[in-house]
């Protein structure tokens, strides 16, 4: 394939809408490879371009995972999608050499590699606890390499976008939930209210409330038996109300301290009372489990604790806005814990 006389300029071009296009959306892992295996392909006027993923390295042996090629004419039968190849990192197969260099040097690399080999292979390395990451490859297959050194910088600089990107969608899923109760953290659970109630005014069937609940004498439990205490009281809250909401209907989150929101965009009303009084007696009932100021289980003991709800509708047409329901929820949280707390009390309108 021919090579534009423009293609330095069209490359950069395609990085910038590239650049602007990763950094505004929240991309998916396979949707963001799309757009630089085309460039690849057509700016750069590679005759194949491949993604692979790192599925491993064990010990001296890296294994590759072929996720996509993308290519009208693909003739590399060793280059399928979801072909696993296994190299050597001392001494990986000859038309293999610019994968293994890539990964090696967490860079791009461009050794000139006769017959079958990816003229061009560049690295998006990413922290271990992410996954070993992944490489970029383009081949002008039955020629000689010719890649131009405005072509390394580029893909350099594609690697180095989509290593950023990835690490920015990794943090967002760790930065959803929280670490003590594996629920919903504030920032998460709160826009899952403002989506539901938007949806809610769309529909507008009256259909969905919420309910806040509080820890009751919170402060005595961390006050008399210690932090840890109450931090393993937190985490079995919220292991009893991750177990009592529905997958995919209802959400869960730790609103703040020992507050938690529970948003039911899809019951009735009525039936939402029925849950969240459920919920109160699994809570009321539940033998928490005791330890000690040093952290030892105290398996002769057990504990006692209740909460309080406040519930209010999503449906409720006198607001603008999911915040003024949680206000209403908060009122009503308000009056079962001056009621005598361990009760579940409904806003009035
Ligand atoms: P009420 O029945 O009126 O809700 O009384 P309370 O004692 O539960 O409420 P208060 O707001 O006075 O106390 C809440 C306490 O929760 C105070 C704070 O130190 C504690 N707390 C907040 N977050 C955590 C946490 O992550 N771990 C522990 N152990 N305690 C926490
Ligand atoms: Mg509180
Ligand atoms: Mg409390």
């Amino acid at each position: 394939m021919e090579k534009l006389s423009n293609s330095a300029e069209s490359l950069l071009e395609q990085l910038g809408e590239l650049s602007s296009r990763l950094t505004a959306e929240s991309v998916d892992e396979q949707g963001c490879f799309d757009k630089p295996l085309r460039i690849i392909h057509e700016a750069l006027g590679f005759h194949i371009s491949v993604l692979y993923k790192v599925a491993n390295l064990i010990e001296n042996e890296l294994i590759l995972e072929v996720v996509t090629v993308y290519s009208p004419h693909h003739v590399r039968p060793d280059l399928r999608q979801g072909a696993k190849i296994c190299l050597r990192l001392d001494a990986p197969r000859a038309e293999f050499a610019n994968e293994v260099a890539a990964f090696r040097n967490r860079n791009v690399s461009a050794i000139n590699v006769p017959g079958w080999g990816c003229d061009l292979v560049g690295a998006i390395h990413m922290p271990e606890s992410f996954g070993h990451g992944y490489l970029l490859a383009g081949d002008y297959f039955g020629e000689e390499s010719g890649t131009q050194d405005y072509e390394v910088r580029a893909f350099e600089i594609m690697c180095n976008l989509l290593g950023a990107i990835l690490m920015k969608a990794q943090f967002e899923k760790l930065a959803i939930y929280d670490g003590l109760t594996g629920l919903r953290n504030s920032r998460a659970i709160r826009e899952e209210l403002e989506s539901a109630f938007q949806r809610q005014r769309r529909q507008n069937n009256g259909i969905g409330a919420i309910a806040l609940a509080d820890i009751d004498h919170f402060k005595k439990i961390n006050d008399q038996y210690g932090h840890i205490q109450g931090d393993v009281v937190l985490q079995e809250v919220g292991r009893i109300i991750g177990a009592a909401t529905r997958k995919h209907i209802d959400v869960g989150g730790r609103y703040g301290g020992e507050e938690f929101l529970l948003i039911y965009a899809d019951s009735e009303p009525e039936q939402v009372l029925h849950i969240v009084e459920r919920l109160r007696q699994t809570v009321a009932a539940h033998e928490f489990p005791r330890i000690g100021t040093d952290g030892t289980p105290l398996p002769d003991e057990k504990l006692h604790v209740t909460m309080s709800f406040g519930i209010a509708l999503l449906g409720d047409l006198t607001v603008e806005h999911g915040k003024e329901i949680l206000a209403k929820a908060d009122r009503a949280l308000y009056r079962s814990k001056a009621d005598g707390r361990n009760r579940v009390t409904q806003d009035a309108g």
